[in-house]
């Protein structure tokens, strides 16, 4: 069986078309613009493939509440052109197969745990640290979703008394991602991350708060793994930092063994939210 993937990103789109066991057959990248411009690209791609049934994982906010009259929808973006964008609608006009909606992180989440790093186990969140903060929880094979899906990077966060960063989430100011995403490293030290150095106080900043995150991920969620993902985490020092602080921060109450295998990086090499969106459309 072919089955078409979308990871529907903010800055990119990703299509493909893959089988059962998790291979990429084709797989075409272009970039996000307008609406229709954008699906009419993947429109083109999925032309040339007999695809049966249709996976996409999208950045968001994207309305999966199914009792809600938007359902499939993008929401509050700052993309306005995408604002209110009824994504679902478009795509069941352009394809005449099932089509299984989620969010990229939890698309990422389920590529990993079927073909990646989280093979083994029956419960991982998948973080990104990006252009945004998101994360994607699976157990069991399923994604979570709740009245609509969680926004796990809006949390809110203890400061640190050495940072007086004002944060840079339109809403929150300091949460998580105001506190800890790219664009919010950039704003605080005024340059892009990869051009700070690895020792730069940065990262034992952005580690602090990434580690009160899991903490409080893994006292709700209780996943095995934890993985990390997105531009940030190309600073592979953040690892140990981020380590070495969740097992200070749980001071001895939970149990975590060997946080090495189980905060983790990706494995996929950037294909985890492809092939998890090919894995949604099995999903059904
Ligand atoms: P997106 O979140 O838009 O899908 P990415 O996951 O690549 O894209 O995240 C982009 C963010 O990651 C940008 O804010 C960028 O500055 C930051 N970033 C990219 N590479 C690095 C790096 N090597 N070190 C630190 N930050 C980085
Ligand atoms: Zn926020």
């Amino acid at each position: 069986m072919l089955i078409g993937g979308i990871e529907a990103g903010g800055t990119k789109f990703v299509c493909a078309v893959g089988d059962e066991s998790g291979n990429i057959l084709d797989k075409i990248t272009f970039p996000t613009e307008e609406p229709d411009k954008t699906l009419d690209a993947a429109k083109q791609f999925f032309n040339k493939h007999d695809i049966q049934a249709l996976g996409v994982g999208s950045f968001g906010p994207v309305d999966l509440n199914k009792k809600s009259k938007t359902f499939g929808s993008i929401l509050n973006t700052p993309k306005l052109k995408w604002k209110q964008f009824h994504l679902l609608d478009q795509l069941k006009q352009d394809y005449n197969v099932p089509i299984t909606l989620d969010t990229d992180v939890n698309a990422a989440a389920l590529g990993e745990y079927k073909y990646g790093a989280a093979k083994n186990v029956a419960s991982v969140l998948y973080i990104t640290v990006g252009t945004g903060i998101g994360a994607g929880f699976v157990k069991d094979g399923q994604t979570y979703i709740g009245k609509s899906h969680p926004e796990m990077g809006h949390i809110f966060i203890q400061q640190r008394k050495d940072d007086n960063f004002e944060g840079n989430c339109p809403y929150h100011g300091t949460c998580l991602e105001g506190l800890a995403s790219g664009p919010a490293i950039e704003k605080r030290f005024g340059k892009k991350g990869d051009l700070l150095g690895a020792d730069h106080i940065a990262w034992e900043i952005t580690a602090d708060y990434l580690a009160q995150a899991i903490i409080n991920y893994l006292l709700i969620l209780s996943p095995e793994k934890v993985i990390i993902g997105g531009g940030v985490m190309k600073q592979k020092q953040l690892y140990p930092l981020i380590r070495r602080k969740v097992l200070e921060f749980s001071n001895a109450y939970m149990e975590l063994e060997n946080l090495d295998e189980m905060i983790v990086t990706p494995k996929l090499n950037d294909e985890q939210g492809i092939k998890g969106a090919i894995a949604l459309a099995l999903l059904g």
